[in-house]
């Protein structure tokens, strides 16, 4: 070997019998081509049954794109050796540079997998010239390997939520270890099915869903009778922010139906959905001025304010706090508010388990949130594997197996 393919036999970490036959060049082409070749009589490893000694019976070509050098597209090119085995019949010998079947070497992958975790897998394609599906294969790849390591034993507490890869439909739902802030299961759907599908996973992945004692979700009856089922163990917290959106549904109800007698009301909405600390001044002083004409709108959303406070207070003081606000409600005359009674009276102890559970979807919301700005950076995903596929490389804190 030159004193250049030497150079380029470390960079890419080559050991015995591998070598460095020639490596061409062109200027014209942009690009790099490095043949690799092994030594005569030279023997290998079954890939199968680990079997060691066998020697190649014949090769095979391939080429393996490999990271730039420069400008320059680089490849590789070796002719794979063929054993045959004793005992597993006729396999192709692994090569130290690059995964069976893939046409990538594990250097280029770990660069894909580098660049997906900020980049669009479109824009990634483009940048790299290659067809995205193939990058697509790649990722797929290790996520699922990464994934299927994962060990949940040690999980307790969990967050249910559905998300959309299309607005409006394409559901998938996504189960998050509270404890640890990441995704540990996600699937398309989301009825009752998806909770049985989620402990089937669980199980698969050491994890015993006797040891699930705190799930947070919302407060739709097939999640509910799904925990019930597949989560024996669980106590349900209602999340919060569920819990404070059908509040705000009941605001906005009573604004729209007053704002026919009331046209001042028109175009307020947000002042009365927005935290008081939240506003901006002009919406502040708007605020100020509504209040002082004796609204239902201005009664409903005291109201509103008004629970807020439930969520800071301990168990006893939650109950009594809580019971007295549905009283209020009750009595207030607002048709929507009889309605938001009537819930929390049927979701009574889900809402109050806040109190000692101290669990919301939080987090989710957050993950949600970064799921949906690379929705919106990649223009959508073509199918729900791969937006499944993206929700595990953002939130799964995955341990990818990658060369360094
Ligand atoms: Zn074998």
């Amino acid at each position: 070997m030159s004193a250049i393919e030497t150079l380029f036999a470390k960079a890419l970490g080559l050991e015995k019998p591998w070598q460095i036959e020639r490596i061409t060049f062109s200027e014209a082409d942009k690009r790099l081509d490095i043949y690799l070749t092994f030594s005569r009589g030279s023997r290998f490893v079954c890939p199968k049954c680990g079997r060691k000694d066998i020697p190649a019976y014949d090769t095979h070509q391939k080429s393996w794109r490999h990271l730039d050098f420069f400008q320059h597209q680089a490849y590789l090119h070796a002719d794979e050796p063929r054993l045959e085995c004793p005992d597993c019949g006729v396999k192709t010998a692994e090569v130290p540079w690059a995964r069976p079947d893939s046409g990538f070497s594990l250097l280029f992958e770990a660069l894909i997998m580098l660049l997906a975790g900020d980049m669009p897998v479109k824009a990634i394609a483009e940048m790299l010239d290659e067809h995205d599906t193939r990058i697509w294969r790649v990722i797929r790849h290790y996520v699922d390997e990464a994934r299927q390591k994962e060990a949940y034993w040690d999980v307790k507490r969990i967050g249910i939520d559905e998300t959309s890869r299309k607005r409006g439909h394409h559901y998938v739902t996504i189960f998050a270890d509270l404890d640890q802030s990441k995704v540990i299961f996600a699937t398309e759907g989301k009825g009752k099915k998806v909770i049985g599908e989620f402990s089937n996973d669980f199980h698969d992945h050491n994890g015993d869903t006797w040891n699930i004692r705190e799930v947070c979700c919302d407060m739709s009856p097939a999640f509910i009778e799904g925990i019930e089922h597949c989560l024996p163990n669980a106590r349900i917290t209602f999340d919060r922010f569920h819990v404070m959106k059908i509040v705000n549904d009941a605001v906005d109800k009573v604004r729209r139906l007053e704002q026919k007698e009331c046209p001042l009301l028109k175009k307020s909405r947000w002042i009365w959905l927005k935290n008081p600390e939240n506003l901006t001044i002009k919406q502040s002083e708007k605020l100020k001025d509504l209040s002082k004409l004796n609204l239902k709108t201005a009664l409903a959303y005291q109201m509103r304010l008004n629970l807020r406070e439930f969520w800071n207070l301990p168990p006893i003081q939650a109950i009594e706090f809580l019971k007295s606000w549905c009283l209020w409600a009750l009595n207030c005359g607002l048709e929507p508010f009889v309605e938001v009674v009537k819930t929390i009276v049927r979701h009574w102890l889900g809402i109050i388990n806040f109190a000692s559970s101290k669990i919301s979807n939080g987090i989710i919301e957050c993950i949600n949130g970064l799921i949906q700005a690379a929705k919106r950076k990649a223009r959508g995903f073509r199918n729900t594997d791969y937006f499944i596929t993206i929700i595990y490389l953002i939130a799964g804190k995955l341990n990818y197996k990658l060369p360094t």
